[in-house]
C-alpha cells in the first residue's frame, strides 16, 4: 500500500505542528510521500507565509523596501528549526534569496514557502527532499503536462526511495517557476499520487473531513465519513469546500480516493472521497446539504412555447451576451425560469429583461429575487421513492414557502429555491429530519456513481 500524505499551510504552521506531522508519519509506514504547503496561520490573526510573499512581490513592485518583512519570513522558519534542532541553513539560504531577489520572478519568489517548509520537513523527517521544479511540469497554457511529470517522478522515485515535495508549483518546460491557484498544494499532492500509483491520497488539514452542513447554520454538524466525488462536486459548488476543486480530477480519472483527515485530531475517522460508496452498508439517506444565497429567478412564460422550437435557446443566449452564467433552468410545460446571482446580473437586469421582451415576446416576465438554493445531497436518495416529497413536506409543515425546484440529473441531489428570509431555518429544518437521522440499507453490488 502507498499513501500520499499532503499537509496543510495550519500543519505545518510551527514546530509544534511539524511535531505532530512526525508522528503522523512515522505511526503509517505507508505514508512514504509527504507533500507540504508553506507554513500558513498559527493563531487567527497570524499570515500566511504566501501572502507575506505575495506581498513582498508588490513591494518590489513599487520600489518599497521590504528587507523588515523578509526578516519576518525568514524569522518564522528560524523559529523551527531552532525549536526542532535541525541543521537546514535557513539564515545562508535566506541570505541568497534576499541578495538574488530582483533577479527573480514573483512567482520564483512566492514559491520560497512551500521550499523552505519542505526542505525544514525532510530533514525532520529524515526523507530526501524531492523539488517540485524538477518534477511537475507545466505546459505553455498553464496545464500539467502529465506525460512528462510521470517520467520525472517515477525517476526520482527510482533514485530517491521516499521524499519529501513542496506543494503549490512546478516548472515550465524551459525551467521556470509556475504556480498553481490558490491553495494548489493540494493539485501537487494529488498529481503525485496519480503518478505513482498510490492507494490512497491522504490530505491532511485543520478540520476532521466534510462537514454534512455549516456549521454557521447548524450545532456541530455530523461529519460526512464517504462521500462519492460527484456528492462532493455538488456539495462544493453550492459553497461547502475544505479541498481545491481542481484536486480531485487527477486522483478521481484513474479511481484513487482521497482521505480528508485533521492533523490536530489524527484519531478522527475523516472523510473518505471516492468514486463509489461502499456496497453492503448501513448508510445516510442524505449525505448532506448546502446552499448559497442571492439569487434571481427570471420566470418566463408563453402559451404554446413547447412546441416552439429554439424558444428557451434564445432566452439562453440573451443572459449569454451579457455574460450571465445560468445556474439552473427549472421548467414547465409553457413556462421556465433562468436562476442566476444575483450580483452577476446587478448592473444589467433592466436591459436583460428588456431585451427578453423583445426577443421572445413571452406572455409575461417576472423577477423574482432575494432567492437563496439550497442543494440537499445524497447517492442513496434516488433509491428511495418518496424522499424529495418527504423533503418538502416537512419545509411545508415549518411554513416554509419553496418557490423553485430541481434535481440533477444524476438523482444524487435536489435544489430548492427559497426566499433568503427562510434560508437558515430551511437548512435547520432539513439537517433536523434527515441529514442527522435517516439511515438506509444498501444494497450489496450496487454502482453508485
Ligand atoms: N501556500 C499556498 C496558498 O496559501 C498553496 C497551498 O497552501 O496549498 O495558497
Amino acid at each position: 500500500m502507498i499513501k500520499v500524505a499532503k499537509f496543510g499551510g495550519s500543519s505545518v504552521a510551527d514546530a509544534e505542528q511539524f511535531k505532530k506531522v512526525k508522528g503522523i508519519v512515522d505511526a503509517d509506514p505507508d505514508r512514504r510521500f509527504v507533500v507540504v504547503s508553506a507554513s500558513g496561520r498559527r493563531f487567527a490573526q497570524d499570515n500566511k507565509v504566501t501572502d507575506l510573499l505575495l506581498l513582498v512581490n508588490a513591494h518590489i513592485e513599487y520600489h518599497v523596501d521590504c528587507t523588515a518583512l523578509l526578516h519576518e519570513i525568514e524569522r518564522r522558519y528560524v523559529d523551527i528549526k531552532e525549536a526542532l534542532g535541525l541543521s537546514f541553513p535557513v539564515r545562508e539560504r535566506f541570505d541568497d534569496f534576499i541578495d538574488s531577489i530582483h533577479a527573480h520572478s514573483p512567482e520564483f519568489v512566492v514559491s520560497r514557502g512551500e521550499w523552505f517548509t519542505a526542505q525544514l520537513m525532510a530533514e525532520y523527517l529524515e526523507k530526501p527532499f524531492l523539488d517540485a521544479r524538477d518534477v511537475i511540469v507545466f505546459h505553455h497554457d498553464g496545464t500539467v503536462d502529465l506525460e512528462r511529470t510521470q517520467l520525472r517522478i517515477r525517476d526520482a522515485v527510482q533514485r530517491l526511495g521516499d521524499f519529501v515535495m513542496p506543494g503549490f508549483y512546478g516548472s515550465t518546460v524551459d525551467g521556470s517557476i509556475k504556480l498553481f491557484q490558490r491553495g494548489g498544494g493540494d493539485i501537487s499532492g494529488a498529481i503525485l499520487a496519480r503518478c505513482i500509483d498510490a492507494n490512497l491520497y491522504e490530505n491532511w488539514t485543520d478540520v476532521s473531513g466534510f462537514l454534512s452542513a455549516d456549521p454557521r447554520v447548524v450545532d456541530d454538524p455530523r461529519t460526512i465519513h464517504r462521500i462519492t466525488f460527484d456528492e462532493m462536486r455538488e456539495l462544493s459548488y453550492m459553497g461547502a469546500s475544505v479541498l481545491q476543486e481542481d484536486s480531485i480530477f487527477p486522483v478521481r480519472e484513474v479511481g484513487i480516493p482521497i482521505q480528508i483527515k485533521n492533523t490536530n485530531l489524527p484519531e478522527k475517522r475523516g472523510t473518505t472521497i471516492s468514486e463509489v460508496a461502499k456496497d453492503g452498508a448501513r448508510e445516510h439517506l442524505i449525505t448532506g446539504i448546502a446552499g448559497k444565497k442571492d439569487f434571481l429567478a427570471v420566470h418566463v412564460q408563453k402559451a404554446h412555447m413547447s412546441s416552439k422550437v429554439g424558444f428557451v435557446r434564445r432566452a439562453l443566449s440573451v443572459f449569454e451576451r451579457y455574460g450571465v452564467s445560468v445556474e439552473h433552468i427549472p421548467t414547465g410545460v409553457d413556462s421556465f425560469g433562468v436562476v442566476v446571482s444575483a450580483a452577476d446580473v446587478k448592473d444589467n437586469i433592466y436591459a436583460i429583461v428588456h431585451d427578453l421582451q423583445k426577443e421572445l415576446e413571452p406572455d409575461s416576465i417576472n423577477v423574482v429575487d432575494q432567492l437563496a438554493l439550497i442543494s440537499v445531497v445524497g447517492r442513496n436518495m434516488s433509491r428511495r421513492a418518496g424522499t424529495s416529497g418527504r423533503v418538502f413536506g416537512v419545509l411545508g409543515e415549518a411554513g416554509i414557502n419553496i418557490r423553485m425546484i430541481t434535481q440533477s440529473s444524476q438523482e444524487i441531489s435536489i435544489i430548492m429555491g427559497v426566499s433568503n428570509a427562510d434560508f437558515e431555518r430551511a437548512i435547520r429544518c432539513i439537517y433536523d429530519n434527515f441529514v442527522d437521522t435517516e439511515m438506509v440499507d444498501m444494497p450489496r453490488q450496487a454502482t453508485l456513481a
